[in-house]
């Protein structure tokens, strides 16, 4: 498949992805293993290569990292080693221990390095698929308000296309996604909402689901591959619905559907960026219908049929019980009904 930011083949199927797994990350028995503390600095100016099977612990990419950035000026000697950034692997879930890094496999979020570092790390560090400028605010739409076009993170160098893995109990669900233009969430062990998901749709599943702040498309998808018949994903935001269609795509292998019409490309989406009223991005053609819609949630009831009534996942930012949340589920069960829940 060709990567639909910068055109590589930085993405792969679905089924792909999973058939690395789990042994993606494990050394071999060559591999050499250095714990160094995050919290200090890096004890000496020296980094170990790759394994000849290609990979390196991660510490050991922190420590290539470190000293280019101490080479370039972005890092002192004093600061510790936690300074160059955070990892996001690739593909990310949920690990009981630190990974051994193949080629490729690392998107680095850093407060720290310029363009021109960061363009030297691309080219001198294999483990790196992307240089991310990491600043103090949440990219993408970070409450449920849609009235300012969101910001986004820089990219310095190399792509930013990443993918997470969900277990479901029928397989793994691979999500992709632009982590400049889309809020970082670490995939947490026992993996909650996938659970709380799970759940609501039951077995046999319910007819209908919504989700109706999707993200990427993670709970409306697995609810896909759950087998509901009819699900429906929905975000304002042009990136989070552009990659709930690409993911439909990636993971279309679990779904009874002949094809995936996917009506806009990202370049068309980025001219509206934040939409009100809902426009149709994709949808299937099959015994399951998946569509995708980018709008506002307030308005997405203008395109439900809702007999019967949908079970709806809201995934919103603000998840604390305060009146605007109770506002928002209040409203829903006015226009829409069925159950509603907060994963
Ligand atoms: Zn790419
Ligand atoms: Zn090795």
């Amino acid at each position: 498949m060709k990567c639909p930011v910068c055109g590589m083949d930085c993405v792969k199927s679905a089924k792909e992805i999973v058939a690395l797994l789990p042994a993606i990350f494990l050394p071999c028995a060559e591999c050499s293993i250095r714990i160094l503390d995050k919290r200090a600095p890096l004890p000496t100016l020296e980094y170990g290569q790759p394994c000849s099977c290609g990979k390196r612990f991660i510490d050991e990419v922190f420590a290539h990292m470190y000293v280019v950035m101490v080479e370039e000026g972005d890092l002192q000697l004093t600061d510790p080693l936690i300074a160059v950034g955070s990892p996001l692997v690739h593909p990310g879930y949920a690990m009981d221990r630190p990974p051994f890094l193949p080629q490729k496999s690392l998107t680095l979020l850093t407060p720290a390095a310029t363009k021109k570092t960061a363009e030297r790390l691309m080219d001198e560090v294999p483990e790196l698929r992307g240089v991310i400028k990491k600043e103090n605010f949440i990219p993408g739409i970070a409450s449920a308000t849609i009235d300012s076009v969101p910001r986004v993170y820089e990219l310095l160098a190399g792509c930013d296309v990443r993918a997470d893995i969900f277990p479901l109990r029928n397989g793994p669900l691979v999500m992709y996604k632009q982590q400049t233009r889309i809020h970082i969430e670490f995939p947490r062990s026992g993996y909650p909402k996938i659970r709380a998901v799970e759940q609501r749709v039951g077995n046999p599943p319910v007819k209908f689901f919504v989700d109706a702040c999707s993200g990427v498309g993670t709970l409306g998808l697995a609810a896909a591959c759950l087998g509901v018949p009819h699900v429906v994903l929905n975000d304002a935001w042009y990136a989070s619905a552009f990659w709930s269609a690409f993911n439909l795509e990636v993971n279309r292998e679990y779904l009874r559907i002949d094809r995936v019409r996917i009506f806009e490309q990202e370049e068309d989406m980025q001219k509206h960026p934040v939409m009100n009223e809902q426009v149709k991005i994709a949808e299937t053609e099959g015994e399951q219908s998946v569509e995708v819609y980018q709008g506002n949630f307030r308005q997405l009831h203008t395109v439900l049929s809702v007999n019967p009534p949908p079970v709806t996942v809201f995934d919103l930012f603000e998840k604390s019980d305060t009146p605007s949340v109770h506002r928002i589920l209040d409203d829903w069960k006015k226009h829409v009904g069925g159950e509603v829940f907060i994963p």
